[in-house]
């Protein structure tokens, strides 16, 4: 078999393997409001004090995101407030498994790599195919109040912008 063939037929199979994992069919809990809805079109307003409330609206998001994540997720996960009723700037982007990354006013600052890219949302029904950075660098606040700056690449750069657009009501839907 020429080198050429062998190429495609590896790169066909990952690809598909791709489509197959990252489409797996969650259950999505009750929690998550689901398009349409007014809330997931309302653009959230800016965190200007961290405190428990704060808290307590990030655990609420780790906890429902936690009810679907699994081991075979390797392609992130993410949540935002509009998706649980909430309307500060606050995000959860998976980490490890069960483990997430909590961004309270996200920004992101540099974006590099704009690519075709496809993507599922808890909050839509099925697959949708747009543009994402595969490169992005993000300013935001920790928990704990204190600024942070981080750097994302591939799926999980994808995610984060999908949950930064979530931010300012918009969805994978949207045109
Ligand atoms: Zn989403």
């Amino acid at each position: 078999m020429g080198l050429k063939i062998k190429a495609v037929l590896i790169a066909g199979g990952a690809i598909l393997i791709f489509v197959f994992v990252t489409g797996m069919n969650y259950r999505v809990p009750p929690e998550i409001i689901r398009s349409p809805d007014p809330r997931l079109h309302t653009p959230s307003i800016q965190v200007e004090l961290v405190n428990d409330s704060t808290a307590d609206i990030a655990k609420r998001l780790q906890d429902t995101l936690r009810k679907i994540d699994h081991p075979m997720n390797l392609f992130g996960l993410g949540l935002a407030t509009p998706q649980i009723g909430e309307n500060q700037r606050i995000i959860i982007v998976k980490d490890h498994y069960q483990e997430y990354i909590t961004m309270i006013n996200p920004e992101i600052t540099e974006k590099r790599w704009l690519m075709p890219w496809t993507e599922r949302c808890l909050s839509t029904k099925g697959r949708y195919f747009l543009k994402r950075y595969m490169w992005v660098k993000v300013n935001y606040q920790k928990i704990d109040g204190l600024k942070k700056e981080k750097t994302f690449f591939g799926p999980k750069a994808a995610i984060l912008q999908q949950e930064i657009n979530h931010l300012n009501g918009v969805l994978i839907s949207d045109k």
